[in-house]
């Protein structure tokens, strides 16, 4: 089942638009361009990969592009800059379930787990492999290969970014960017219509702001601001400050 592509309502009678949305609502009218681009190219990064083994040095780029974001704008990278991500957005929602992410997907002993086996496997082949290129590129192919083969199949069973909550680089990233740009709410605009849960890639919930100072699991928001621009009252934006 496709999933309903999300329309930003206008303003409506809300008055003092809050600072970030009229920026953020123009930057999200190319932010499914960019996703179906990346989207699309992902495959043949994966099959360039298998051809040209040195094409999987890709992956570490990703790590350390994807981290080093994280510590100043927390899990950005893998809203469209993830190849894989926005193939999961882009494409993969097509064939998607659209149910429910199982809670403990997003708890730390399964992600630790997942981490902790992908990083002992990355370094016993890293370590084996030493010190052929070739060798070590086509490892990091299989490895892309390998965990795609399981969002894919975790995507169509229930949503397609249920992987991002196990993937090692938003493992780490969800870690070090916990506090970058919180979303915010003013709960005095909020009508707890539920709007912004709606059509969260992550299926987060921003209206619980309304009620409490955090939003669950908000390390793993991806700053994509589709609430933000979702919401009718301008009630929600992004903490500039950590
Ligand atoms: S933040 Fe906006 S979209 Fe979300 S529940 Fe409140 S009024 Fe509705
Ligand atoms: S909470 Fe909002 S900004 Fe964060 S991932 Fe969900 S829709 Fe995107």
């Amino acid at each position: 089942m496709s999933p309903k592509p999300l329309t930003f309502p206008a303003a409506g009678p809300v008055s003092g638009a809050r600072p970030g949305r009229p920026r953020l609502v123009k930057l999200l009218a190319s932010r499914r361009r960019k996703q179906a681009l990346m989207g699309a190219l992902f495959p043949v990064i994966v099959a360039a990969g298998w051809v040209f083994p040195l094409a999987g040095f890709f992956i570490p780029l990703c790590m350390v592009l994807g981290l080093g974001l994280a510590a100043f704008r927390g899990r950005t990278w893998c809203d469209w800059l993830c190849p894989r991500g926005s193939f999961e957005d882009a494409w993969l929602a097509r064939l998607s379930r659209q149910t429910r992410i199982p809670e403990f997907f997003r708890r730390a002993p399964l992600r630790l787990a997942v981490l902790a086996f992908l990083m002992a496997m990355l370094t016993w082949q890293l370590l084996k492999r030493w010190p052929d290129p070739y060798a070590i590129g086509a490892f990091f192919v299989l490895l892309l290969t390998v965990t795609t083969g399981v969002a894919v199949v975790l995507g169509m069973i229930y949503q397609q970014r249920a992987w991002c909550y196990l993937c090692p680089i938003g493992t780490l990233a969800h870690w070090l960017g916990k506090n970058r740009r919180p979303l915010t709410l003013a709960a005095e605009r909020c009508t707890a219509c539920q709007l912004c849960t709606r059509g969260c890639p992550m299926q987060l919930q921003p209206a619980v702001l309304k009620a409490a100072p955090r939003m669950p699991h908000g390390g793993d928001c991806l700053k994509c601001g589709l609430c933000v621009a979702a919401c009718p009252r301008q009630a929600l934006d992004f903490a500039e400050a950590a």
